[in-house]
Parts: C-alpha cells; sequence; structure tokens
C-alpha cells in the first residue's frame, strides 16, 4: 500500500464519501486533517476511531520533515482536508512534492471537489477548461483579471461569498458585462442552487439579496473570439460554426 494517501472527504453531502475512501482511512494508522475537529466528526459519523493530527498551510513546513521520517519508518497516513479534494484550494502539495522525491508512494483517491460540479451545471464548455481557484484578494487582482479576459477556455473560480457581488462587477468590467457566467452556491447541500446568466446579470441579481451564505464557485465561460482555427469550445452565441477539418 502507498504510505501517503490523498483522501477526498464530502463538500456537503455525506453520501458522497467513497467506499474506497473509508477502507483508507479505516487501514491508516494515522490521519492527517486540516481541521482535527472537523475531520475527528466525520470519522466518528463513519463509526472510525483513528489518532489524528493537525497538517494545515500554517504548519505544513514544520510538519513535513517529521512527517516523512514517520512514513519512511513505514506509518501509513490518510491526508484529508475540511471538505473536497485535499491539494486543491487546500493543503497537501507541499507533503505529496516532498514523498515523490524521496520515492515514497502517493495515492490519490479520486471523489468530491467543488469544481466539477459547478462546471458541469454551468452548461459551458467542459472539453477545456481552467480552474483558477481563489483569485488574488488585494495585489495582483486586476493584473489576473487582465490576463485572463481572452482566455478562451471556461474558468472556474472559488470566491468566498462576501466578495461574490464586488468580483462579478470586477469581471464585468474586465470581461464585459455580457459574458456568460454561472454562480453555484452550497453544492450537494440542501439549499443548493446554480444560478446563470451574464456577468452583468449576476450582479444585479446577487447585489439584490439581502446577504449572500455559503460557499461559491463561479464559471465564467471562456473569451468567444478565439483563434480563426479553435473548435467550438468556448463559444456561446449559438453562430454557426462549421469545423473546418481541412
Ligand atoms: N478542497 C476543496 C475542493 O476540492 O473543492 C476546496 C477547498 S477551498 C478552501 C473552499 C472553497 O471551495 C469554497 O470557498 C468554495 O469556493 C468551494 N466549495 C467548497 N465546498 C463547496 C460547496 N459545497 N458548494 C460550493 N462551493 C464549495
Amino acid at each position: 500500500p502507498p504510505a501517503l494517501t490523498l483522501v477526498p472527504t464530502p463538500i456537503g453531502n455525506l453520501e458522497d464519501i467513497t467506499l474506497r475512501a473509508i477502507r483508507v482511512l479505516g487501514e491508516a494508522d494515522l490521519v492527517l486533517a486540516e481541521d482535527t475537529r472537523v475531520s475527528g466528526r466525520l470519522l466518528q459519523h463513519l463509526g472510525l476511531k483513528k489518532p489524528l493530527l493537525s497538517y494545515h498551510l500554517h504548519n505544513e513546513h514544520q510538519q513535513v520533515p517529521r512527517l516523512l521520517e514517520r512514513l519512511e519508518k513505514g506509518e501509513k497516513m490518510a491526508l484529508v482536508s475540511d471538505a473536497g479534494t485535499p491539494g486543491i484550494s487546500d493543503p497537501g502539495f507541499l507533503l505529496v512534492r516532498e514523498c515523490l522525491a524521496r520515492g515514497l508512494a502517493v495515492e490519490c483517491l479520486p471523489g468530491p471537489t467543488a469544481l466539477v460540479p459547478a462546471l458541469l451545471k454551468s452548461g459551458f464548455g467542459a472539453e477545456r477548461f481552467t480552474f483558477e481557484g481563489f483569485l488574488p484578494v488585494k495585489k495582483g487582482r486586476q493584473t489576473r483579471l487582465r490576463e485572463l479576459a481572452p482566455e478562451p477556455r471556461t474558468m472556474i473560480f472559488y470566491e468566498s461569498p462576501h466578495r461574490l457581488v464586488k468580483t462579478l462587477g470586477q469581471l464585468a468590467e474586465v470581461f464585459g458585462p455580457q459574458r456568460p457566467a454561472s454562480v453555484s452556491r452550497e453544492l450537494t447541500k440542501l439549499f443548493e442552487e446554480t444560478v446563470t446568466g451574464t456577468l452583468a446579470s449576476l450582479a444585479t441579481e446577487f447585489g439584490a439579496r439581502a446577504a449572500i451564505k455559503g460557499e461559491i464557485v463561479l464559471v465564467v465561460a471562456g473569451n468567444p473570439a478565439p483563434p480563426a482555427r479553435e473548435g467550438r469550445a468556448g463559444r456561446y452565441d449559438h453562430e454557426e460554426a462549421e469545423d473546418e477539418d481541412d
């Protein structure tokens, strides 16, 4: 078995844990958790009792050398984050890189992550897409937005609910107000919703709400003016675009 296994956990609905994830958590000597209380509750729900160790963005640099030592002695570890797939806008990358550099086997289970359902529920092209995670909050934000304006692939952003309206407004300014976009909120949860429109219409709709709560993925259609010989991906204007094969 691998030394380290990345184990995705539900992003809301507890039914989304996989059978394999439960088995791997059950077999681990140690569970590395972003927040030991959050993961402790999940393990309890699964009927598992496991030693937990905190592994998060603020201590990963300290933790990695100690963890590598223990992994090299043969301990089997599972890494989980609070929700979704570890390493996707969550800690994990550093430990994976260092394990691989030392020849320690790393496994990553497929499982819940917020970006995939948000992308597919947007109805925008999913043949090619780019995951942007969180935009820079202050420094570098405008630069990133300008860089992304010509991007022909569908773009996926993670965004906090209290920044959503502002971000939609900034995107409308840089990408143009008519660019199609989709907001998925509370995926897999009781009050899940996906609203699709344009950057301008979404800014208006969410701007009119008293308070926006919950977790949000923002999906923005790619720039529809691809180089002449690009395929249909990214088109949203329904104009007949014959593929030119010759
Ligand atoms: N590792 C996670 C994954 O695989 O999706 C992402 C962790 S990141 C710290 C948290 C962000 O993911 C949230 O701010 C939100 O953008 C997105 N997210 C997580 N769960 C979500 C859900 N149930 N509905 C919508 N967005 C969600």
